[in-house]
This record gives structure tokens, C-alpha cells and sequence, in this order.
């Protein structure tokens, strides 16, 4: 059995296309299936359905083959245990520091003040900011981000962008960009070793299926 840990929403949903070509199509919609454990037309792949954050651990821990998982997720994890065989260029979106507008961040910056931010992403919040020189106290949140500097909870925050209507609709702007963001296949290190005729098809459809995308 090869057991493939997906999340539900964007990533699911850009996903589907790329089981279909490597021949798995799911049996029901997660979207309204209750079930954590979906069966597949094929009798020896099943997809576990779990919260986006969590991919890489199933998959580190070998409770799945296979996973698909954001950069940002990856990131904040470490990717300890995963290999990382594909960028699949899905659910593309940027990882962005945004402000109240009208709060001058470059100016706050520039004068070395020390800044509050609020994020789900604190490893690579941490790591930007230690790159730029800016120093910050960092607030872990796990959703919502946009209502900290409406508050008062935060100067600013780190948070993934694809259109900013979110952010227009609060009134905040990205003023720094850092780090693009996209979906990527996770494979636990044992399972290619000792499942390999059946994970590495898998890979592979996925890997031109993924590049025919984007020719
Ligand atoms: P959750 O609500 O569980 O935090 P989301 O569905 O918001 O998860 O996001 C899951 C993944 O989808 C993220 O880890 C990221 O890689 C990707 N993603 C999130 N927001 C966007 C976006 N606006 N555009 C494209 N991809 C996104
Ligand atoms: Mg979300």
C-alpha cells in the first residue's frame, strides 16, 4: 500500500490533475467527505487527508509514502527526514511582510526600531529579519494574521500573498518580499528505498505531468 498525505482546499485541488496522471483518481471529494482515509480507483494507493501543516510530519515519520506540501510549510518544519524531489509550481503564492498603510516600515527600519511581528512562519521570519539586520520580537500566531496590526498586537506581519486582496480589504500593504512560495512533493526517505516499483512511478508521473504544466 502506498499512502499519499495531501491537505484539503488549493493544494488538493491543483493536486487532482496530477494524480490523474499517474493514473489515481480519487474515490470521493474530501471537500465533502468526512473521511480522514480516502480510497483510490487503485487498490494499492490511498490518500490521507490532513491539516497543511502537518504533511511533513505524516511523511517524516513514514505514516505516509509521499506528500505535498507548501515551501512555507517546508520551511517552518525543516524538511528533517524528507526528500525533496519536486518543486510541483502549484499553489504559487510569496511569503511578504506587510504593514498598516500609512506606517512608514522602511523609516521604522531605517531608525533601528525594534519592531513586533506577528506570524504563523517565525523560522523564516526569524531568518529574514536576522539577514536584513532588523531586529524584532517575534509573536506566533496560527491564523489571521492581518487583524494583528489592526489592534495593535503587531507592527507588522509575515504572511503569504497571492492576489493582496486580503490584505487591501484590511488595509495593509506588503512592503517586503520574502521568499516565493510554492508546493512540493515530499518523499519519505525509507519508503523510496524499500517501496521504490511503487513510489518512484508516482514521482515520475508527477514530475512530467508538473512540467508539462508549464511548458
Ligand atoms: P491553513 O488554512 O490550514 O493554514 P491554507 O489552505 O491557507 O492552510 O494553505 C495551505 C497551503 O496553501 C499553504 O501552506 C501555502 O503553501 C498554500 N497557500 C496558502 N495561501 C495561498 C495563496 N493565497 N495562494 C496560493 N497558495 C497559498
Ligand atoms: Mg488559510
Amino acid at each position: 500500500m502506498i499512502t499519499i498525505a495531501l491537505s484539503k482546499g488549493r493544494i488538493f485541488e491543483e493536486t487532482v490533475p496530477l494524480l490523474a496522471a499517474a493514473g489515481i483518481v480519487p474515490s470521493e471529494d474530501p471537500e465533502s467527505s468526512r473521511k480522514l482515509i480516502l480510497a483510490t480507483n487503485r487498490e494499492d494507493v490511498r490518500l490521507v487527508i490532513v491539516r497543511a501543516t502537518d504533511v511533513p510530519t505524516y511523511v517524516q515519520y513514514g505514516a505516509a509514502d509521499l506528500g505535498i506540501a507548501g515551501y512555507d510549510v517546508l520551511l517552518e518544519h525543516g524538511g528533517v527526514g524528507l526528500y525533496q524531489p519536486l518543486d510541483l509550481a502549484i499553489a504559487k503564492c510569496r511569503l511578504m511582510v506587510a504593514v498598516r498603510e500609512g506606517f512608514d516600515y522602511f523609516a521604522a527600519v531605517k531608525q533601528g526600531a525594534r519592531l513586533r511581528v506577528a506570524t504563523k512562519y517565525v523560522e523564516s521570519a526569524r531568518e529574514h529579519f536576522a539577514k536584513k539586520g532588523v531586529h524584532v520580537d517575534l509573536i506566533k500566531l496560527y491564523g489571521s494574521m492581518e487583524l494583528a496590526p489592526l489592534v495593535g498586537l503587531a507592527d507588522a506581519i509575515v504572511d503569504l500573498v497571492s492576489t493582496g486582496g486580503t490584505l487591501l480589504a484590511n488595509q495593509l500593504e506588503a512592503v517586503e518580499h520574502v521568499q516565493d512560495v510554492s508546493s512540493r512533493l515530499v518523499v519519505n526517505q525509507a519508503s523510496l528505498k524499500l517501496k521504490r516499483a511503487g513510489v518512484q512511478p508516482i514521482i515520475d508521473a508527477f514530475a512530467s505531468a508538473s512540467a508539462h504544466h508549464h511548458d
